[in-house]
């Protein structure tokens, strides 16, 4: 494949729209009362309110309301699966039109205020001489920062790898953020003041900061992957689906990019059809989605799952993986059927074949554990109602605690929270 058509494959997956679809999209929100949008968004965004600024023409207003709300307003709008969010809940689609497409208005919005601002639009309270460290410069983190900084205390992030984002920067599929937007977002955000980040800062004993901060907020996502507990997993050719995904986003020119000519992508949620759809637009010919139950199991939205098919993805169901063959390099993967047998979940003794030179492994990501000190259960952080861990003064948010789904848009809200109740903490300590 020529370089250019290769990288081309990664290009906005969604066009922005102009000036002149975004108003009129604009005119077919209803701007209902008691919106069921807005109930939908994590970040509970003023949807019609900012729709309505629009229409005005008071774009930059329209972006302000939406960052009030989420800091990450414009990653979301390019990221957040819409179709079972805010754009599911619209009431259009009762009618059976197609809902108000809310996720390229805020991104016009937010993308207008970023650009044609002279200067952050929100203030610093007066500083309260409070000092918070977070560990992980991720969404979660991210936006617990800002909003600590919004109330006037003093921020030092930690974060483990060189460059800030989190998933944002390593995770995301290249087509979804496209011109270094978790970089250009990162900047955005910091200019309000009173945030440091040290990168390439990994921290082992988190609940020790503690000594030397007025409160920490643990934002460290999942660290850990799972694995298939079958022989050969650390064969040549066989590598975790995020590992694959972050070379692809750290690479500018993917043309470079290793990918196989027969790949097999094991699992179900949206990182296996990030890289499935990746994977094929790299230039792999045969890319082989399976999972081992059918398609109303899979974790992924309706909207990926036909994104992976129109890019020439096959999606295997019912099948389990059971064998990695291959001496040096993987060669091929043998599977067994599986199907409910009364009423239970069951691999039968029929198998199949399918050859592969690659196979990335997108079967879930897990808590690392090893050097928390706090309380965990079923693989997460556990924190009372106000985002506090066991540990007094340490909180948590974002995929290492269970609040909603493990999205970019539920660990922004996260974050905003916490730092209200980290806020309430110190307000009540003195
Ligand atoms: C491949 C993939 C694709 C995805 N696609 C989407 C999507 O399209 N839409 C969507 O809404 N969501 C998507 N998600 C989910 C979304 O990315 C996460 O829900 C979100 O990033 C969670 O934010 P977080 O801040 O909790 O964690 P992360 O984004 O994981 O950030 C955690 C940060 O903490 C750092 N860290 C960890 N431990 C330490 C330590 N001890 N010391 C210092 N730093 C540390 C890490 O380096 C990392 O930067 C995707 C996830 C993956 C894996
Ligand atoms: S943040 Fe996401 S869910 Fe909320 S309104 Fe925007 S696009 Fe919809």
């Amino acid at each position: 494949m020529a370089q250019d058509s290769c990288n081309n494959n990664f290009n906005d997956i969604h066009k922005p729209f102009n000036l002149q679809q975004t108003i009129a999209e604009s005119g077919r929100c209803l701007y209902c009362y008691d919106a069921p949008c807005i109930q939908a968004c994590p970040t509970s965004i003023d949807i019609p309110t900012f729709i309505h600024q629009i229409r005005s023409h008071n774009t930059k207003g329209a972006g302000k309301t939406i960052l009030s709300e989420n800091i990450m307003g414009g990653t979301c709008a390019r990221v957040c699966p819409t179709e079972v969010l805010c754009e599911e809940a619209c009431v259009l689609n009762t009618s059976m039109e197609q809902p108000v497409k809310i996720g390229l208005l805020q991104r016009h919005a937010v993308d207008t205020l970023i650009k044609n601002s002279n200067s952050h639009p929100f203030q610093r309270k007066a500083t309260t001489g409070k000092i918070i460290a977070i560990v992980g410069a991720g969404p979660a983190g991210l936006s617990c920062a800002h909003r600590l900084s919004m109330l006037g205390h003093n921020v030092n992030i930690y974060e483990a790898k060189p460059k800030s984002g989190g998933l944002n920067e390593y995770g995301l599929a290249a087509y979804k953020m496209v011109d270094q937007q978790a970089q250009n977002e990162v900047a955005f955000l910091l200019e309000i003041g009173g945030i440091t980040i040290k990168n390439n800062h990994y921290i082992e004993s988190i609940s020790d900061l503690k000594q030397n901060y007025d409160a920490v907020f643990t934002g460290i996502g999942l660290g850990k992957t799972y694995t298939l507990g079958i022989d050969n997993e650390d064969i040549n050719g066989v590598q975790d689906a995020v590992d694959f995904i972050e070379t692809l986003r750290q690479t500018e020119d993917k043309k470079g990019i290793p990918v196989g000519n027969d790949v097999i992508v094991i699992g179900a949620g949206n990182t296996a059809i990030d890289a499935a759809v990746q994977a094929k637009r790299l230039g792999a010919t045969n890319v082989t989605l399976v999972y081992r139950r059918g398609e109303k199991h899979m974790s992924a939205t309706s909207y990926e799952i036909n994104l992976a098919r129109e890019n020439d993805v096959v999606i295997k169901l019912w099948s389990a993986p059971v064998k990695i063959k291959g001496k040096k390099k993987v060669k091929s993967m043998t599977f067994a059927k599986t199907g409910i047998v009364d009423g239970g979940y069951k691999i039968t003794e029929e198998t199949y074949k399918i050859k592969a030179d690659m196979v990335l492994k997108a079967i879930g990501q897990k808590l690392d554990t090893t050097h928390l000190t706090m309380t965990t259960e079923k693989g997460k952080i556990v924190v009372n109602n106000g985002y506090q861990t066991s540990v007094a003064g340490v909180f948590a948010g974002g995929d290492a605690i269970k609040s909603g789904e493990d999205l970019t848009v539920q660990a922004v809200e996260d974050g905003k929270q916490a730092a209200h109740a980290i806020n309430t903490f110190l307000e009540e300590e003195v």
